[in-house]
C-alpha cells in the first residue's frame, strides 16, 4: 500500500512527516502540499527547509507541491467583482455576511478547502494510482493510506475514506499525541516552531491569530485588511461581506476578547480537513 501524507506544512503534519524521516512512524513514499497561493511568507520558508531537510535525511520520500492554477485571494476576488448582487454566493472562502435589509449574519459555505486543497490531492494521486473498476461482490484491499496530521485535540475532524481503493490514516491520533506535544516533540530535537498554516485572511482566524499577525508581519496584516475592504465594496448587492466573525471591518475588529480561551475550531465543520495542519 503506498502512504501519502497530505502536507500542510502546519506544526502536525509537519511533526508527522519528521517522524517518518527519522524512522518513528511508518516510512513515508510521498507527502503532497497543496498551495493555495496565499500562505503567509513563513509558512513558504518554512517548507523549503523542510522540503530540504527530508530530501537530505530521507531522499526515498517523494515531495510534490499541487496548486490548480490560481490562488483562494483571487478566487474570491472574483467571485465577488461580479456586481450582479450574487457574489457572496460564488466565493470559495468562509465569509462572513450580514444582510443589509435584515441585518441577519450568516457565513459563506466554505468551498476552499476542498477545491484548493483535498481536491487538487486526489488528482495528483490518480495521477500515478490508478484503481481498478471494483467488481460486485468484491472486496479489494485499498491501494492508499492517505494521512492526515490530525493531532488528538483535534480528533473531531477525523473523518473515514469515501474511496474503497484508500484509507485515511491518523498517525498522531494513534500516537495520542496533541499539538502541544508534536511542538514539544519538534523542540526535543532542536526543530524549528513552525508556523500556523492558513491563508492570510482565512476568516477561521482566531483574534489571538489575527493579533499575532497584525504584531508580527505588518505587510501581510495589511494585505488581509485591504482585501477585507475590497470584498465589502465589491460584495453581494444583499449582504456585506467579513474576514472578521464579529462582522466588523478587520482594521476596526476588537481584538483582545477572551474568545481565545477554549475558542472553537471552525475548520471542522467540512471536508476531509487540511486547513490548518
Ligand atoms: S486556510 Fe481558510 S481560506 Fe484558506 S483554504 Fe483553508 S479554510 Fe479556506
Amino acid at each position: 500500500v503506498i502512504k501519502i501524507l497530505s502536507l500542510g506544512a502546519g506544526v502536525q503534519s509537519t511533526t508527522v512527516l519528521l517522524m517518518s524521516v527519522l524512522g518513528e512512524l511508518d516510512r513515508l513514499d510521498h507527502a503532497i502540499f497543496a498551495d493555495t497561493g496565499w500562505e503567509p511568507a513563513a509558512v513558504y520558508k518554512h517548507l523549503e527547509w523542510l522540503e530540504e531537510y527530508t530530501r537530505e535525511h530521507a531522499p526515498d520520500i517523494k515531495l510534490h507541491r499541487v496548486s490548480i492554477g490560481r490562488t483562494v485571494k483571487e478566487d474570491a476576488l472574483e467571485a465577488t467583482r461580479r456586481g450582479d448582487g450574487e457574489g457572496a454566493r460564488f466565493a470559495n472562502m468562509p465569509l462572513y455576511t450580514t444582510n443589509r435589509e435584515t441585518g441577519e449574519p450568516g457565513i459563506v459555505r466554505r468551498q476552499c478547502t476542498r477545491e484548493f486543497k483535498v481536491d487538487p490531492i486526489e488528482k495528483y494521486i490518480r495521477g500515478f494510482v490508478k484503481p481498478p473498476r471494483r467488481k460486485k461482490g468484491e472486496d479489494p484491499e485499498p491501494l492508499v493510506e492517505q494521512w492526515f496530521g490530525i493531532s488528538l485535540d483535534e480528533i473531531q475532524r477525523m473523518r473515514m475514506s469515501d474511496k474503497w481503493w484508500k484509507y485515511f490514516h491518523y498517525p498522531l491520533v494513534e500516537e495520542r499525541m496533541t499539538r502541544d506535544d508534536c511542538l514539544q516533540w519538534m523542540m526535543r530535537r532542536g526543530f524549528p516552531e513552525p508556523p500556523r498554516s492558513a491563508c492570510i485572511a482565512c476568516p477561521f482566524k482566531s483574534n489571538m491569530e489575527w493579533r499575532r499577525l497584525r504584531d508580527e508581519s505588518p505587510e501581510e496584516w495589511e494585505e488581509a485588511c485591504e482585501f477585507d475592504e475590497q470584498i465589502r465594496v465589491r460584495g453581494g448587492m444583499y449582504s456585506d461581506l467579513f474576514v472578521h466573525r464579529d462582522r466588523v471591518p478587520l482594521r476596526e475588529a476588537d481584538l483582545s476578547t477572551p474568545e481565545d480561551h477554549g475558542q472553537l475550531n471552525l475548520w471542522d465543520n467540512e471536508c476531509a480537513g487540511m486547513c490548518g495542519v
